[in-house]
């Protein structure tokens, strides 16, 4: 159990969702035992931490682990004494490093984390092995996507509209398929396009390179529906995939439709991987026979289905070098276990991420749309910018507020904030916006979240 190739790790995922819910449920109870005796075994800490688990121990009975504990223990967590954090800080410094194995046979994905530790974690070839196969049969091969014609062609032409950034996993993973792609001679089949970059580029480009697949956050091709739907945009992709954000089901609805092609969305994070995939209902499945998702409340108290949680434990049942193990994250969901009728027996939830608002201004009679995350692109490099938000006001008038980190020139800091958000403002034709910054807290909302731009004005 504990090597498996690309072969093996096909034959455990398929059809696996489908059968009895008591056999997925079965499997990952043999999976959790699995990596919590190779855990003892091979992690320093995890053998001290896990010291006490009674001989039949229940999932519930497994303590819990933190981030900061993760973090700070690193080199006594994992499960191979030649991974230290010295030596993983040396390899993603250097962005070639990120497309050869770390150490010969790991890859390695870390946060950039300018205030906080940054999280690093270490995959083996099991977890890619599985995971990869989780994305071939369950993503490109499942209901959602599996009739579309030509989608295993080698030579799709590949589009990728995210942030630029070395360590974005989204990033990472269209550079890889460029890479792929430069080596066999037709990296002109490949484009990237920076979320950041003017809408009238964007249109431009993708009318242009014609894409047949497109990976992108949702409120971005939200945006660019609309341009398609007016006639700027003429482009007819055989799929779109979203990641990163909250996909409302209207908007991959409408999105769908003005394209004329399936719109795609999973739930993947950085500890737990490949976790949960659309079906044609719009509901987001857990890989539960490889991920177990479990909703808690504040203080990590099981919170039952269909009501919201505070949190999630994690456990991630495909990586062993790093064991994810009931390990607390704050995303908030509602899980389902009532059967979905798609033909899956797995669980599904609704996860309560991040609906990106989007604001709208007029460029000489057309409506210019743009979602928060671009503001938040554009200011997160700035050194000292905590946060930012900006409150449209008027049809061309923005008010923006700015936190600066502790140490920070706060004046310097607006200053360039301010500079940075002028170009963003120009490259789509709205140099004449009128931008006020106003002294103030950032709003938040009756629940503490922030969020980076609405509007408010009668
Ligand atoms: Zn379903």
């Amino acid at each position: 159990m504990e090597f498996i190739d690309a072969k093996l790790a096909a034959a455990l995922v398929a059809g696996t969702d489908q059968r009895e819910r008591k056999e997925i449920e079965d499997l990952a109870r043999q999976r959790l035992c699995f990596l919590v005796d190779y855990a003892r075994e091979h992690s320093p800490y995890l053998k001290e931490k896990y010291e006490d688990l009674p001989e039949n121990y229940r999932l519930a009975d497994i303590p819990i682990s933190t981030r900061e504990e993760m973090t700070e223990l690193f080199d006594r967590w994992v499960c191979d004494p030649e991974i230290t954090t010295e030596k993983v800080d040396e390899y993603v410094a250097d962005f070639e490093n990120l497309f050869t194995p770390f150490l010969g046979k790991y890859r390695v994905i870390s946060t950039s984390g300018t205030t906080a530790q940054p999280l690093r974690i270490v995959r083996d070839s099991r977890h890619i092995a599985i995971h990869d196969a989780l994305m071939a049969e369950r993503y490109f091969g499942g209901p959602l996507l599996k009739d579309v014609e030509g989608l295993n062609e080698p030579d799709l032409k590949q589009c990728a509209i995210v942030a630029p950034g070395g360590l974005n996993s989204s990033y990472l993973s269209f550079e890889r398929v460029r890479r792929s792609y430069k080596a066999r001679g037709i990296e002109d089949r490949t484009l990237f396009l920076s979320t950041l970059a003017p809408a009238e580029e964007m249109i431009r480009k993708l009318n242009e390179f014609q894409p047949d697949v497109i990976g992108c956050y949702p409120s971005v091709i939200y945006t660019l529906a609309f341009e398609q739907k007016a006639g700027r945009l003429t482009i007819h992709p055989k799929i779109i995939g979203c990641s990163a954000e909250k996909l409302p089901e209207e908007n991959r609805k409408f999105i769908s439709e003005v394209f004329g092609c399936p719109v795609n969305d999973n739930y993947c994070s950085t500890e737990g991987g490949e976790v949960a995939m659309l079906c044609p209902n719009g509901h987001m499945h857990v890989n539960s026979d490889w991920v177990i998702v479990e909703p808690v409340d504040r203080e990590n108290n099981p919170v039952p289905c269909g009501v919201k949680s505070e949190g999630i434990l994690m456990t991630n049942l495909a990586c062993l070098v790093q064991p994810v193990i009931r390990y607390r994250m704050t995303d908030s969901v509602i899980m389902h276990d009532e059967i979905c009728g798609c033909g899956l027996n797995t669980p599904w939830i609704d996860i309560d991420g991040r609906v990106d608002d989007i604001l709208e201004f007029d460029h000489n009679g057309t409506t210019v749309r743009m979602p928060a995350v671009l503001f938040e692109l554009c200011a997160k490099d700035i050194p000292g910018c905590d946060h930012c938000q900006v409150i449209q006001r008027a049809h061309d008038a923005i008010e923006m507020r700015i936190s600066v980190m502790p140490g920070y020139d706060r004046v310097e800091t607006e200053q360039k904030i301010l500079f940075s958000f002028r170009q963003l403002f120009e490259s789509n034709g709205l140099g004449s916006i009128r931008i006020e910054l106003v002294n103030k807290p950032l709003e938040r909302t009756r629940s503490g979240k922030l969020r980076i731009a609405f509007k408010e004005f009668v």
